[in-house]
C-alpha cells in the first residue's frame, strides 16, 4: 500500500463525488486480481447512498469463463459483479449490454429534440437549388435559419414528422440568382464540408444523363467512407420519356456503378413538378432509423456463427479462421467488433460476406456498415 494513501484515497473519491454530479450511470471498475481494497468499500459506500444507477465491473479476469474471482465483490453491497478482462478483450459486449439497458430511455420529446442533419450534394446543375427551395418553400414549415459552423454558411431547420431536419449550408441554394454564373456555388470542398457535418446525404443525380458521372460517384464515396447514410434522387425525372421499365433499367445501371449503391434507397423525382418529394422526407427518416440500430450482443453473435456454417472461412496454415466472439460497438453508422483468432488472415471477400449477412439479417439501409477486427487466442482444447 503506498504511504500517502489518505491523499490517494481523497483524490479517488473527489473524483467519484464529480461523477456522481454529472453521470446516469455510474460504472464502478474494481481490480479483479488485488481482491476488494478498503479504497472499494469508501466508494462503494458513497455510490450506495447516490440516487445513481451502479454498476460493478469487475477487470483483470484474463481466464474467463473459468475464473469466479468476481464473486469476491458481491460484499461491497452493489449488486451482481460484472467480470472482465481488458486485456484479454473479454465480457466487453456483455457489459456494453448492460450499460445500455441500464441508461435511461430516450424519450419520444428528447428524439424529437434531437436534430437530424441533412446534407443536399450533387454536381452543378442536377437540380440542388430547385430541390431545396421546393422543400423549404413552403414557410410554414421553415423554424428559423440559424448560423452553420462557417462564417457564411447557413443551415435551414424544417419540422417533420415531430423531428427537426437541419438543412446543411443552404445559403446558396435558396438564392434565386446565383452569385456569379460559371462558378459552382458548391465547391468541392463546401460540399465536403457539408458531407463531415451530415447523417444523411441526399445525392441528387440527372435523369437526363444516361448513367452516373464519376462525380456522382465521388460524392457518394465521401458520404459514404465518411460514415453517412446516403440516398440516391434521380431528379428531372420529369424530362424523361418514360416506357415500361425505364425506372428499373436505370435504377439497375446505377446499382452496378458502384458496390455500396446496391444499399441505398434509390427514389425518382421531379424538383420541378415536386414529384415524391415528400417521399425523400420519409426516406430521410427512415435511414435515420436504420443506422440508429442496436443488436443486442447475443443476435450478433448467432448470426455470425449462422454465417460461418454458411460459408467455409478462410484457412490459416490449415486452421480455419474463426470469429471468436462478435459484438455492437457503436451506432450511426453501425459499426461491429469481430474478435477473431488469426486477423491477417481474413480475407476480404469473407468480410463482405459478413457484412452482407448483417444487412439480410437487420437492414441498415442506406448506411455502411464498419467492421473492426481484434485478435484474440482460441481457447486451449483441454
Ligand atoms: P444546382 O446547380 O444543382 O443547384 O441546380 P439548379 O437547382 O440551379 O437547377 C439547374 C437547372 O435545372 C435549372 O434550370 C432548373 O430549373 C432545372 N431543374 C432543376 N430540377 C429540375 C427538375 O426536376 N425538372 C426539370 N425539368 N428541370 C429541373
Amino acid at each position: 500500500m503506498p504511504e500517502n494513501v489518505a491523499g490517494f484515497a481523497g483524490v479517488v473519491l473527489d473524483q467519484v463525488r464529480a461523477a456522481i454530479r454529472e453521470a446516469d450511470l455510474l460504472v464502478f471498475m474494481v481490480d479483479g486480481k488485488a481482491g476488494p481494497h478498503p479504497v472499494d468499500q469508501q466508494i462503494a459506500e458513497m455510490l450506495r447512498t447516490a440516487d445513481r444507477r451502479v454498476l460493478l465491473v469487475v477487470n483483470k479476469l484474463d481466464k474467463l469463463p473459468d475464473e469466479t474471482a468476481q464473486h469476491e465483490f458481491w460484499e461491497l453491497g452493489l449488486g451482481e459483479p460484472v467480470p472482465v478482462s481488458s486485456a484479454a478483450g473479454k465480457g466487453s459486449g456483455d457489459l456494453l449490454d448492460r450499460i445500455v439497458e441500464l441508461l435511461p430511455e430516450i424519450t419520444e420529446e428528447e428524439k424529437a429534440e434531437e436534430l437530424l442533419y441533412v446534407a443536399v450534394v450533387g454536381k452543378p446543375n442536377v437540380g440542388k437549388s430547385s430541390f431545396i427551395n421546393r422543400l423549404l418553400g413552403e414557410e410554414r414549415l421553415v423554424v428559423s435559419e440559424v448560423a452553420g459552423t462557417t462564417r457564411d454558411a447557413i443551415d435551414t431547420p424544417m419540422r417533420y414528422h415531430g423531428r427537426t431536419l437541419v438543412f446543411i449550408d443552404t445559403a446558396g441554394l435558396r438564392k434565386q440568382s446565383k452569385i456569379e454564373p460559371g462558378i459552382e456555388y458548391f465547391s468541392a470542398l463546401r460540399a465536403q464540408r457539408a458531407i463531415d457535418r451530415a447523417d444523411v446525404c441526399v445525392l441528387l443525380v440527372d435523369a437526363t444523363e444516361a448513367e452516373l458521372h464519376v462525380q456522382d460517384l465521388k460524392i457518394a464515396e465521401k458520404a459514404w467512407h465518411a460514415g453517412k447514410s446516403l440516398i440516391v434522387v434521380v431528379n428531372k425525372w420529369d424530362l424523361v420519356e418514360k416506357e415500361t421499365g425505364t425506372a428499373v433499367e436505370f435504377e439497375k445501371k446505377t446499382r452496378q456503378r458502384a458496390p455500396m449503391l446496391r444499399h441505398v434507397p434509390i427514389l425518382f423525382a421531379s424538383a420541378l413538378t415536386g414529384q415524391r418529394e415528400q417521399r425523400v422526407l420519409d426516406l430521410i427518416l427512415e435511414v435515420t432509423e436504420q443506422r440508429a440500430r442496436r443488436i443486442t450482443t447475443r443476435e450478433v453473435n448467432e448470426v455470425v456463427h449462422e454465417l460461418a456454417k454458411r460459408a467455409a472461412p478462410p484457412h490459416y496454415r490449415g486452421m480455419p479462421v474463426r470469429v471468436l466472439y462478435a459484438t455492437q460497438a457503436d451506432t450511426a453508422p453501425p459499426t461491429f467488433v469481430l474478435f477473431v483468432n488469426h486477423p491477417k488472415a481474413l480475407t476480404e471477400s469473407y468480410l463482405r460476406f459478413l457484412i452482407n449477412g448483417f444487412r439480410e439479417a437487420w437492414g441498415f439501409h442506406g448506411s455502411p456498415i464498419r467492421l473492426r477486427i481484434r485478435s484474440r487466442r482460441e481457447k486451449k482444447q483441454t
